[in-house]
């Protein structure tokens, strides 16, 4: 009987000494010898990629929208040209770790938002930009305008004749596709020369960014192929800021248009990356906008539209360069945040935030892929076509203020659109509040 028990306890411990030398071995030698060969430790270039045709002509259902009672007057769009959820976790993580919060965190209502053209899987910048400012899907290149090379009202022109003000903003040229799809209507985005020349005629009433090469003849140093000088129009027919001291220095009980050129090409260059000194920063521009906007609504207008673009997210991503990303992140965030703080004191604006496509394929991993333990983390950024490009993957949109309840669940970016007409209270159909 007593050897019974002792063979029973024997196997017992046995058995456990066995989980454990299992457990062990699993932990230690077998994860080393199974990960690395599960984990194939090719280089980009050396992994499988798979190319599929994807449908585009499938027809597309507009989604279900909910009315809602308080109706907004105000809109802050603010777009991160290129960011997707891998460069606001790349942002949050750097400037505090996962526990930090960004001004996007404190946004209610987010969703996700589907960025294909008409055309194509991938979007650029003038197509997504035309689906946020016309509602309607094009293919790449356009810029306000159909697949058919019709023009497509924008939000701004609809807008203006609701008796809105209007105000765009962008770190990089003001002709640039984003705020260019707000304004104009080329059938390819490269035409700078047309996009500036429709600005000025535009009803916007405040301009502000980079871009005084692209005002400018070739003769005088600058970047138009027929030899019109702009900025002696832009100068006749609106005030003109050359440097953010004028920006700031502005008569605020002048009325009229603004264009605010504060750089040949994009703001912040290589050589100037803190140019904030001459430069005014995207929340500064913001800022600024919106002040004007209440001019203008003291002066008869029903409320303001204003579309500010963190447009070097983009370049940052097709550049591979984390330091820019996160540099320029920063710039929007604080735009961002700024602009939550005006919506909390001032409940009949609606904010929304997000982004046209993502770019450059950012990757978040642990710096050894073989061991998750630590805090050391390795952003890349990959992209199995040779360069850094956009990429098909959505991107989020957040959103606070009436109307935000519409910014959640799967949206194309048309729906995008939609939701910030539902938003608007947009009374009757009157006359322009713009002088000319
Ligand atoms: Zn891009």
């Amino acid at each position: 009987m007593k050897s019974k028990l002792l063979i029973g306890a024997g196997i017992i411990i046995i058995l456990i000494a066995g989980m454990g030398l299992g457990y062990w071995a699993t932990q230690t030698v077998a994860k080393d010898y199974f990960l690395k060969d599960l984990i194939p430790s090719a280089t980009l270039d050396e992994k499988d990629a798979f190319v599929e045709s994807i449908p585009v002509d499938v027809s597309l259902e507009p989604k279900q929208l909910s009315r809602n009672v308080k109706k907004a007057k105000n809109v802050i769009f603010l777009i991160g040209d290129g960011m997707s959820i891998s460069q606001v976790s790349a942002y949050r993580l750097v400037q505090g770790g996962p526990n930090s919060r960004i001004a996007v965190d404190r946004f209610p209502y987010s969703g996700i938002v589907l960025t294909h053209a008409e055309n194509a899987i991938v979007t650029d910048s003038a197509s997504s930009a035309t689906a946020y400012s016309t509602g309607r899907k094009t293919n790449n290149g356009a810029l306000g305008m159909d697949s058919e090379n019709n023009e497509l009202e924008n939000l701004t022109e609809t807008l203006d004749q609701y008796g809105f003000v209007s105000s765009l903003l962008a770190t990089s040229e003001i002709t640039h596709a984003t705020p260019a799809a707000f304004a104009a209507h080329v059938d390819l985005r490269w035409k700078t020369d047309e996009i500036s020349a429709q600005m000025i005629e535009s009803k916007v009433a405040t301009f502000l960014g980079g871009g005084r090469h692209f005002f400018l003849p070739e003769e005088m140093d600058g970047k138009r192929k027929d030899a019109r000088n702009l900025l002696e129009e832009v100068n006749a027919s609106h005030t003109l800021l050359t440097t953010k001291d004028e920006m700031n220095d502005f008569n605020d009980n002048k009325l009229g248009k603004v264009f605010g050129l504060f750089a040949d090409e994009h703001l912040r260059s290589i050589d100037s990356p803190d140019n904030h000194s001459s430069e005014p920063s995207l929340s500064e521009m913001l800022q600024f906008a919106v002040k004007r906007s209440g001019q203008f609504i003291n002066n008869g207008c029903k409320g303001f539209f204003i579309m500010g673009e963190g447009s070097q997210v983009d370049w940052a991503g097709h550049s591979n360069n984390l330091e820019y990303l996160i540099r320029e992140m920063q710039d929007l965030d604080s735009a961002v945040e700024w602009a939550f703080n005006y919506a909390k004191q001032n409940t009949d604006t609606l904010v929304v935030v997000t982004a046209d496509h993502e770019t450059g394929g950012l990757l978040i991993e642990p710096a050894n892929p073989a061991d998750y333990n630590g805090n050391e983390v390795k952003f890349s950024f990959n992209t199995a076509v040779g360069r850094g490009t956009h990429t098909g993957v959505p991107v989020p949109v957040y959103a606070y203020g009436p109307g935000a309840e519409n910014f959640t669940g799967t949206l194309d970016n048309t729906d995008v659109y939609r939701a910030v007409i539902e938003a608007l209270e947009l009374g009757e159909k009157g006359s322009s509040c713009i002088p000319n």
